[in-house]
């Protein structure tokens, strides 16, 4: 049955697509097994794709961007998904991205795949849903995978971990606003765009990612190593987009060159092994029986019972049993 799946989303056709993501997404046991099946069988034909993250805090206008973005790569022949990781979906119920409405005109594109986050509970599990559906759309066909998400804790970095080329979209900042920006961020990303660089706001966004680029200088360590480029554009008046692209096919390149890409992918693919490992390790140390042991060792600790040391051991000793 999963052989008959698996051929339909080879052959692109959307509802076949639809209902391996939906597979995919699913937290039910046999679901997950019947998921696992699909893509052991869909594994081979992935990997095409450029696989591109783009991040920047709400209003920055990520939606606008990739909605312009992916309507000029449309034209220029290419199939384009774009999926999100939404940390905030999960929790409150609520998300700050990733509704279709927010990409009008791309979600009505045939050659255009537009899919919310995951509401999978833990960021662990919204990004294994979002490898995972990666891994369907380029089996699928598509050759451009751009993955959205919000600056908010941890998801930065775990959507930098499934993507080739992480870019960043940022506002005019300037001095002291350009201090408060997160190290981090600007550590993580392999192109830089100064977004609604437009109407009066231009030469604000220019002389903004001038200081930017050479803040980035001090940053960045040896001469080998990629120098991020920081450029400006307007997503809503589509203005340097090609620009942006380029410098993101220039990434890309690079990675070539230094033979990269592939172990960067190799890579990426290992760690997530860690990452369930840990994630799983984790869901154990949760069941009912084990937060029990938990409680017992802990107040065991307090009460100068046992030592930190012995506690843990018993702990443990209770995940072997299970
Ligand atoms: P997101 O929250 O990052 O997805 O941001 P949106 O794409 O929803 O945009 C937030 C607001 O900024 C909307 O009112 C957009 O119309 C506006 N906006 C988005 N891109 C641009 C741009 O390139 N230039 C200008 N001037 N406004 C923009």
């Amino acid at each position: 049955m999963m052989d008959e799946l698996a051929a339909r989303v080879r052959a692109g056709e959307r509802a076949a697509v639809a209902r391996a993501i939906t597979l995919v997404e699913s937290r039910r046991g046999d679901h997950r097994n019947q998921a696992q099946q699909l893509l052991a069988a869909l594994l081979p034909h992935t990997g095409h794709a450029e696989r591109i993250g783009i991040s920047g805090v709400p209003g920055v206008g990520k939606s606008t961007f990739i909605d312009q973005l992916g309507v000029n790569l449309v034209a220029d022949g290419r199939r384009v998904a774009v999926l999100a990781v939404d940390p905030s979906s999960g929790r409150t119920g609520g998300s700050i991205l990733g509704d279709k409405t927010r990409m009008t005109r791309l979600a009505n594109d045939e050659h255009a795949f537009v899919r919310p986050s995951p509401s999978a509970g833990t960021l662990g599990g919204v990004a294994q849903a979002t490898r995972e559906t990666m891994l369907v759309m380029e089996a699928a066909g598509y050759d451009v995978v751009l993955v959205e998400t919000v600056g908010v804790g941890q998801s930065e970095y775990v959507v930098a971990d499934m993507v080739d080329t992480f870019l960043f979209l940022t506002l005019a900042r300037t001095g002291d606003q350009l201090q408060g920006m997160k190290r981090g961020i600007l550590e993580l990303a392999d192109v830089i765009a100064v977004n609604k660089a437009d109407e009066q706001h231009e030469d604000e966004a220019s002389r903004a990612a001038r200081e930017l680029s050479g803040a980035l200088r001090f940053l960045r360590g040896a001469a080998d190593e990629w120098q991020t480029p920081v450029i400006t554009c307007s997503g809503l008046h589509n203005l340097n987009l090609d620009r942006v692209w380029q410098q993101v096919g220039r990434h890309r390149a690079w990675l070539d060159e230094h033979g990269g890409l592939e172990r960067k992918r190799c890579d990426q693919m290992v760690e997530w092994t860690r990452a369930l490992v840990r994630d799983r390790l984790l869901a154990r140390l949760d069941a009912p029986r084990v937060r029990e042991a938990v409680r017992a060792a802990e107040a065991a600790v307090r009460d100068e019972r046992l030592t930190p040391d012995q506690a843990a051991e018993q702990i443990l000793g209770t995940l072997d049993r299970d």
